[in-house]
């Protein structure tokens, strides 16, 4: 079957390339967790994810096994995976340029962020929330590219996916605190970690006309896309962004 996957035009563009971001439409979970729920950890039934991650791998042409994920610890360090990469690495940035692998993060009003290099044929996907918008995860990921695969940041094609908007992200001081030297993000208390991010790449040298911003709100969206702030209190499912290299 195919899936309603959120796809960048920008990156739909690139050769060889494969993307989508699930959304919580097309799967077979319950509850708070219905439907297309890929995580674990947040009380769902381990044969509902099971299914729900062979769909997300299949929307994009790739296979259940060759899903690779990370332990997500909201930090800057990146993974290089390969054909041979195994386990669950504790890192919220993959880049690769394998194509056994599909890379896969899971979020819940946390902005993803998909790269791909055309010239040198590799991809990246980031999990960034506000610590890893603070530390600015995105541009750890272009920094890896360029060191790992000798990408040039001028040629890479990005896409700042469905997240928690400046519309709905109120936040506290310990976030003020952590953007001190960004007071520019802020309107009325309310944090944009989409431009936060966008910022970040453009800092790394990606030209800012080949980053796109799907400017969709998970919060606002909540119908459509797992929140947690929209999820009071509750643990939400996740969605997942997907990349791959076609062989
Ligand atoms: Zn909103």
């Amino acid at each position: 079957m195919s899936l309603p996957l959120f796809r960048f035009e920008h990156l739909s563009q690139v050769p060889g390339v494969v993307h989508g971001v699930s959304t919580r439409v097309g799967g077979v979970s319950e509850g708070r967790c219905e439907s297309l729920n890929v995580s674990y950890s947040v009380g769902d039934v381990a044969e509902n994810v099971d299914e729900n991650l062979h769909r997300v791998a299949t929307s994009v042409g790739g296979r259940r096994k060759d899903l690779f994920g990370a332990c997500q610890v909201h930090g800057r360090e990146v993974t290089v995976v390969t054909d041979e990469s195994d386990g669950r690495p504790k890192c919220d940035v993959l880049i690769t340029r394998s194509r056994a692998k599909t890379l896969m993060l899971r979020y819940a009003d946390c902005t993803p962020v998909l790269l791909a290099d055309p010239v040198q044929k590799a991809i990246g996907v980031v999990h960034a929330g506000w610590r890893g918008s603070a530390v600015r995860a995105a541009e750890a990921a272009v920094v890896a590219m360029r060191d790992e695969f000798g990408s040039n940041p001028g040629d890479l094609v990005a896409g700042i996916g469905p997240a928690i908007g400046p519309c709905c992200y109120t936040v506290g001081e310990d976030v003020r605190t952590a953007f001190a030297d960004r007071p520019q993000l802020f309107a009325e208390g309310r944090l944009d970690l989409w431009e936060a991010n966008r910022l970040a790449l453009i800092d790394a040298g990606v030209p800012a006309d080949q980053i796109e911003v799907a400017g969709i709100c998970t919060q606002c969206n909540a119908d459509t896309f797992f929140s947690h702030r929209a999820n009071g209190g509750q643990p939400a499912g996740r969605f997942a962004a997907v990349i791959r290299l076609q062989c």
